[in-house]
């Protein structure tokens, strides 16, 4: 059985307009038991917030169904410094996945700078985020995009605040989110499905179909997003299949579509596997 973790913006809504035929898909894949997770790189919300959004848009979905980049940033954090303390420019979903994984919010002498989506951050707090910077803290990005799509047009994103920091401070932000090998692997254990076993969905080639390809998962590219297919020749990676729109895809065909492909790349066995045996044996 395949999982599926599936980017939100442009493949499932433009802002609170749902993309037709994500509903069905995503009744399709809870009808056959299929394992699946919403994974966005806003880390503007909590999980329960977005399942929230996605229900008020007519899709049956839990919270256990959505993982953000600010989940991931946490448990990242979490893991490298339990029990730390860090100086937050973001929102309620990155405060609360901070707290959630035993992080206080500080504004004084933090091990990290937290830096996340938001609208309401203003100079003075980028100015105290760089004095903190200076004096040792680390800077993490819960996310690199230059600019998160609204429904008018774009605004600037996390990456675009992480730059003001590292140009002013010259030290580059860590980050977490998509296209992040972190973020792709947490996931996957929530989801529990091997990489090879994971099919992931995106409308972005530099965070969706490259965490997907460098990780060895199947990629599938939705045409409903920026990436168009014109732009398909400037990048070295290709994903394993390009679709108009999510409404295309039918779970048991991908299955049956993905698991041929697999067959047919299978590596050779025994000795063949193993280019030093010979030399290993003269020797
Ligand atoms: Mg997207």
């Amino acid at each position: 059985m395949f999982g599926y973790l599936i980017d939100m913006d442009a493949v499932i809504y433009y802002g609170s307009r749902l993309i037709p035929g994500a509903d069905r898909f995503i009744q399709e894949l809870r009808a056959a038991g299929v394992p699946f997770l919403f994974l966005t790189n806003n880390s503007q919300r909590t999980r329960r917030d977005v399942a929230t959004r996605l229900q008020r848009l007519g899709m049956d979905v839990e919270e256990e169904h959505v993982f953000t980049c600010a989940m991931a940033t946490a448990r990242f954090l979490a893991q490298q410094r339990p029990g730390g303390t860090a100086y937050v420019i973001g929102e309620g979903g990155l405060m609360t996945a901070l707290h959630h994984n035993g992080y206080a919010i500080v504004d004084k002498d933090p091990d990290y700078v937290v830096v996340g989506e938001g609208r309401t951050f203003t100079f003075e707090m980028v100015e105290t985020a760089l004095g903190m910077i200076r004096g040792g803290a680390k800077l993490i990005a819960t996310n690199l995009d230059p600019n998160c799509p609204t429904q008018t047009g774009a605004r600037p994103g996390c990456g675009a605040l992480a730059a003001m920091l590292e140009t002013a401070s010259g030290i580059k932000a860590f980050s977490v989110g998509k296209p992040s090998p972190f973020m792709l692997c947490d996931a996957m254990r929530e989801l529990g499905t091997a990489a090879e076993h994971t099919i992931i969905i995106g409308d972005t080639m530099g965070t969706d179909i490259l965490g997907g390809v460098q990780l060895g998962l199947k990629t599938i590219l939705v045409l409903t997003g920026s990436t168009r297919r014109q732009d398909l020749e400037r990048h070295a990676y290709r994903p394993d299949k390009i679709v108009e729109s999510i409404a295309e895809l039918d779970p048991a065909a991908l299955a049956e579509e993905f698991a041929a492909a697999r067959a047919v790349v299978r590596l050779p066995s025994s000795a063949h596997a193993d280019p030093f045996a010979a030399e290993t044996r003269v020797s």
